[in-house]
């Protein structure tokens, strides 16, 4: 896929609209269009990185600053005590439907395990 067809690059973009809850120079997050839960937020890396497995040695500082952003969304979402999942679906066994790397932060009610 060209990075220019790649839905979340167009959102990085601000070519198509998303409601935008974190952005540094680095990542963004943004509300799931179709939320799982009563929170629902994705956070990405701003570079095109298709699936976890192409992340390379020079893009792991942008994953620590995906985790810093999950503690600062869980903390103002009051969920950072009460719990929540973080959940990277990588390749089609995991039903990865969007290749740009994405952390699903879930929250706001109970989860199962294992999931389906
Ligand atoms: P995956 O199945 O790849 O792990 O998750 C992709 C997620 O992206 C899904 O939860 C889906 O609802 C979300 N999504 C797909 N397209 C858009 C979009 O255009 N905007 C937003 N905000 N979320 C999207
Ligand atoms: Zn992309």
């Amino acid at each position: 896929m060209q990075m220019s067809e790649c839905i979340f690059c167009r959102i990085v973009k601000k070519e198509i609209p998303a409601d935008i809850v974190f952005e540094n120079d680095h990542i963004l997050a943004f509300s799931d269009i179709h939320p799982q839960s009563p929170v629902h937020i994705l956070v990405i890396p701003k570079k095109h990185v298709a699936r976890l497995m192409d992340l390379s040695e020079e893009d792991m500082p942008v994953i620590h600053e995906v985790h810093k952003a999950v503690q600062v969304l869980a903390r103002q979402r009051d969920v950072h005590q009460s719990g929540f999942r973080v959940v990277v679906n990588n390749g089609a066994n995991a039903g990865q439907a969007v290749d740009h790397i994405h952390y699903h932060l879930l929250a706001g009610r109970q989860f199962s395990w294992p999931p389906g």
